[in-house]
């Protein structure tokens, strides 16, 4: 496996491969590597010849306000994850390597971008199109793995690569969550005793509204209620959002019907938790 920090030397290594007809599987991340991360490499890793995986801390995609300085990072250990779960090549650029003085051009779904997470994460969303345009038009991969854990996200992408016709394939990976429910986060590690003990309460939330969708419910006013006040139950939770979307144009919905979601975005303390469900 090798650690790549240049757009002109990765660009070089994989027109080899894919001279020889390799396929490449791409996995964007911004590292400190959970098992999240790594099922998506697993994915990835089955259906292509070459891995490759991003490790960048994308400064765009973080508020003036938000956790860019202290987003945990940790390069020597996540090589040795990546290293184990088979990828062939880190692409790991400086920030300078991918925004130029002069960077001014963006890549944003004019629809998607400030629903949910983006009503108050500006220019969140416009962020994580534009890097992972420049990824794919780096990378070049015939798929790209990203997880369920951000929905949104993972929506958003799929309109851009379907809306701006980029030749990518794109899979989606499920939610891996801790023994206790809580999905893995880079940013769990934040969270100090107590709030880690009342944070499983939004996955215990959101497993009861499928229940009870499965059992009948179908007004998403009262299962929406039901989670607010199953969040809301524990001393340290303070709820940003809790919505019921369908799953193309993250429409809000009044009557649950096949393939809505229940997403929902939880502060602990200085933390911001995000967690979703498929409803039925
Ligand atoms: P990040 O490093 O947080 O930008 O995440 C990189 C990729 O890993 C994204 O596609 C995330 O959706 C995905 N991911 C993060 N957490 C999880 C998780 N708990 N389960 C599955 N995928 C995840």
């Amino acid at each position: 496996m090798d650690i790549i920090k240049t757009i002109p030397e990765i660009r070089s290594i994989l027109r080899k491969h894919r001279r020889a007809d390799e396929t490449i599987g791409f996995v964007p991340t911004m590292g400190y590597f959970h098992e999240g991360h790594l099922s998506l490499m697993d994915i990835a890793r089955e259906k292509s010849d070459i891995l490759v995986i991003s490790i960048f801390v994308n400064p765009t995609q973080f508020g003036p306000d938000e956790d860019l300085e202290r987003y945990p990072r940790d390069l020597e250990h996540d090589a040795r994850l990546a290293e184990e779960r088979g990828v062939d090549y880190i692409f790991h650029p400086d920030v300078d390597e991918m925004y130029s003085p002069n960077f001014s051009t963006y890549v944003k779904n004019l629809e998607l971008s400030n629903l949910l997470c983006g009503a108050t994460r500006d220019n969140h969303f416009r962020g994580v199109t534009t890097i992972v345009s420049k990824l794919f038009n780096i990378i070049n991969p015939d798929l790209a793995v990203f997880g369920q854990k951000d929905h949104q996200q993972a929506i958003i992408i799929k309109r851009m690569v379907e809306d701006l016709n980029f030749p990518v394939e794109i899979v989606l990976g499920d939610i891996i969550r801790e023994a206790d429910g809580l999905a893995k986060s880079s940013r769990n590690t934040y969270l100090n005793g107590r709030e880690r003990e009342q944070a499983p309460i939004i996955y215990q939330a959101l497993k009861e509204a499928k229940k009870m969708v499965e059992e009948g419910e179908r007004s998403a006013g009262k299962v929406k209620k039901y989670i607010r006040d199953k969040i809301d139950s524990v001393e340290l939770s303070e709820i940003e959002y809790v919505e019921i979307v369908e799953d193309t144009m993250l429409g809000s919905v009044d009557k649950i019907s096949r393939g809505n979601f229940a997403a929902v975005a939880v502060w602990f303390g200085d933390t911001r938790l995000i967690d979703n469900i498929i409803l039925l």
